[in-house]
This record gives C-alpha cells, sequence and structure tokens, in this order.
C-alpha cells in the first residue's frame, strides 16, 4: 500500500507493514517507506 513520506514528501510504497489498532478502535498500518526507511504510519487497515 502507499502512504505519505514525510522525509520525501510525497506518496511511496510502503513496506514491512504491520496492522495495528489504534486506542480508539480503528485499523491503522504501520510500516517503512521503501525508499529512505522512514517510518510510516497510515489510518486504516487499507490494501
Ligand atoms: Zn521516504
Amino acid at each position: 500500500m502507499d502512504a505519505y513520506c514525510v522525509k520525501c514528501r510525497q506518496s511511496r510504497e510502503m513496506k514491512n507493514t504491520e496492522k495495528v489498532t489504534l486506542k480508539n478502535g480503528r485499523p491503522a498500518t504501520r510500516g517503512e517507506c521503501s525508499v529512505c526507511g522512514t517510518k510510516m504510519f497510515r489510518i486504516g487497515s487499507g490494501t
């Protein structure tokens, strides 16, 4: 899935994705930018 990378300042493919659940119960996805390795975070389980 793609997510916005704050370092690249553009949408990048996210690798090492991991599904997490927020405190409010909403699903989210955590991962790393495939280009620079910066931690990324996106709301929603996504595809
Ligand atoms: Zn990046």
